[in-house]
């Protein structure tokens, strides 16, 4: 619910809102070193822990940038969110979730605990790294970069250039990924891969070390917040229940095993990536009062120090502190 006694209704100039997010992006940066650089992927360490930046586009074009808007990143986790989408466009929705289903797992995002524990025959859900991995192994094409070229695509349309991979952290992530190997040759046994492992994990590592900024999230973010149309030029990028049950999974599992408390205090469906960027979608919302971003907009974070469940530990509270005070939450 909006907090204090502000009248929104007459002051939502851009430079209003604006200010409002500077003070918030400077009192909570401070609040980065509460956390840690995730190090399991040891190129990521390399980046500024003190960072925190945020970009926010509105249907109607306004757009708030704050904080450190300008430095790359690369996408890690998000990236899931649009395998899972470019997989349902090229194979179909039901033939996706026969391979993956739809279903949080409360367990950490590389966990394999399930995988065996439970007998399952398919993952959890496209956003752990299981799920992830088998999405990936649908994805049409027969090499890594053939089956990469469908989501460069999907983001290069969105975005209206192609982004690059980070070469270092590929590799990076290439040669310290015994978990993910493990994950692999365990779906392998289960028979829900389609493709060959290591072309699969190649694809993987690739998809999550693509380049991105906190304005390429925020654009990617409200797009989905328009049910796959990019308002701003009119255009339906995404076919509408794609994009529908993907900000579902993104809500229901896109924080890893943080999504319900992010559910519950944040209330808009997000994707978080190792590296330390979100992506959140809020949706245009119908309310008695006027709002900040009241048609819906995209939100964009980075701020690569996390807390314990491998979300960035600032970004997490500046969102929840905007969707309190501006009243972002779907229910
Ligand atoms: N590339 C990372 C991994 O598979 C992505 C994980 C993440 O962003 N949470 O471990």
């Amino acid at each position: 619910m909006v907090q204090g006694s502000t009248n929104w209704n007459t002051e939502l100039t851009q430079e209003w809102l604006q200010n409002y997010v500077d003070d918030w992006v400077t009192f909570y940066r401070k609040h980065t070193a509460d956390g840690e650089l995730a190090s399991y992927i040891p190129e990521l360490e390399k980046a500024d822990a003190g960072s925190l930046g945020i970009t926010i586009i509105g249907n109607n074009g306004m757009t708030i940038r704050s904080g450190d808007v300008e430095t790359p990143f690369t996408i890690q986790s998000i990236s899931k969110v649009f395998s899972f989408i470019v997989a349902c466009m090229e194979r179909g929705v039901s033939y996706v979730l026969s391979r993956v289903d739809v279903e949080p797992t409360g367990e950490a995002f590389n966990s394999i605990m399930h995988l065996e524990m439970k007998q399952i025959e398919k993952p959890f859900n496209p956003m752990v790294n299981a799920g992830a991995i088998t999405v990936t192994s649908l994805l049409k094409g027969r090499t890594s970069d053939e089956k990469l070229r469908g989501i460069l695509d999907l983001l290069e349309r969105i975005l209206g250039y192609r982004p690059t991979i980070d070469v270092d952290i590929y590799e990076s992530e290439r040669d310290s990924s015994l978990r993910n190997r493990a994950i692999g040759y365990f779906l392998l046994e289960t028979g829900v891969l389609e493709s060959d492992l290591n072309i699969t994990l190649e694809t993987y590592f690739k998809q999550c070390s693509i380049n991105i900024t906190v304005d390429d999230l925020a654009r990617l973010g409200m797009v989905l917040a328009n049910d796959g149309m990019d308002k701003l030029t009119g255009e339906e990028i995404i076919p509408r229940q794609i994009a529908r049950l993907a900000k579902v999974l993104m809500l229901t599992c896109g924080m890893y095993d943080a999504s319900g408390k992010f559910a519950a205090y944040v209330g808009i469906p997000a994707k978080s990536g190792v590296s330390g960027g979100i992506m959140a979608s809020t949706p245009p919302r119908v309310r008695e009062e006027i709002l900040p971003f009241m048609d819906g907009c995209g939100v964009g974070v980075y701020g690569p120090s996390l807390d314990a469940q491998g979300n960035s530990i600032a970004g997490i509270r500046l969102l929840r502190h905007i969707a309190s005070h501006w009243d972002f939450s779907i229910f």
